[in-house]
């Protein structure tokens, strides 16, 4: 691979983008990771080896496809910017038979590529937070589970993926990614770190994925529908959630409240005070009342 760009330079990215009638899409996000001391460092946290299967969401221009593709890894790099897709394919990496670029949205091609092919071993991407916290809903409902995930996001975002429960960020998107994560913020990256620089601080969220899933698959689905209800409104409290929601109107005023009462939590508590084994104790009780109704 003999492409080489000075990924630190503003103005080299402003001319590399001049030079080729393109532009900068507020749209997409595009912010681009200067520092090379954070890139090397985002690239560390993913403990890439030789051959590790990797998926990265917006390479944008390549900052860290590059450091990526440096380990010997085989990267699956998704771009929405079709003119980004043309510098990355035509000028910096298209003859490095590990690269292959997919070019569209992301959240709508991913899963072609999952099923076709199964799981990556790390997914990473560096993205917009909106396109970021979708990604990674998706990729978790979906039990697409790479061993690592390695997300560059929004502060805010990183958090409420890995708060815990009682913290205000607690939330059925941090239930989601920790029944199968282990989720923690490898480190925060200032401002101006990016160019242009953002309004908000970007933090990096490394999710391994734990050995097994604490949600059994027999309740999994279940278990889904239950915390999403419970979080339907947070000042509502479990009961008016429930009622309001799939659970009730899959089970009913009376069988709901029995199987709140069954799983030992209070009907006024607030989702955001119950933790992962209560939930599953409530799953496990509304599945209980589910078969009930189905015999
Ligand atoms: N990875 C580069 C870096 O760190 O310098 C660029 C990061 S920039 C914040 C986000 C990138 O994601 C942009 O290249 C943008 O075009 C791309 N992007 C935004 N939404 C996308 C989507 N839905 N699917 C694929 N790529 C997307």
């Amino acid at each position: 691979m003999s492409w080489k760009f000075p990924y630190d330079s503003p103005n080299a990215i402003i001319q590399l983008l001049e030079d080729k009638g393109l532009a900068m899409s507020k749209k997409f996000g595009q912010n681009f990771l200067l520092s090379p001391d954070v890139r090397k460092r985002i690239v560390a946290i993913m403990e890439l080896k030789k051959d590790t299967n990797v998926w990265e969401i917006g390479p944008g221009l390549g900052a860290i496809t590059l450091e990526i593709l440096a380990t010997g890894a085989q990267l699956t790099a998704f771009e929405i910017d079709h003119g980004f897709c043309r510098i990355l394919e035509d000028e910096a990496f298209g003859d490095d038979e590990n690269f292959r670029l997919i070019e569209g949205d992301a959240l709508k091609k991913w899963k072609e590529v999952y099923e076709e092919e199964g799981v990556p071993n790390i997914i990473c991407g560096n993205l917009p937070y909106n396109v970021g916290s979708i990604c990674i809903a998706k990729l978790l409902e979906n039990e697409c589970h790479p061993s690592r995930m390695v997300f560059t996001l929004q502060k805010e975002v990183a958090q409420r993926i890995s708060s815990p429960c009682g913290s205000k960020l607690w939330s059925s998107f941090s239930i989601l990614a920790q029944i199968d994560y282990d989720t923690r913020i490898a480190m925060d990256i200032n401002t101006g770190a990016f160019f242009p620089v953002p309004n908000v601080t970007s933090s990096v969220i490394l999710m391994k994925k734990l050995d097994k899933s604490l949600v059994d698959s027999s309740i999994r689905a279940t278990f889904l529908m239950v915390v999403r209800d419970s979080f339907g409104q947070r000042r509502k409290t479990l009961r008016n959630n429930l009622l309001g929601g799939k659970s009730g109107k899959l089970l009913g005023r009376e069988a709901t409240l029995r199987a709140i009462a069954t799983s030992g939590l209070e009907e006024g508590q607030r989702g955001e005070k119950i933790d992962i084994p209560s939930f599953i104790k409530l799953a496990t009780a509304i599945q209980d009342e589910i078969q009930r109704i189905e015999k």
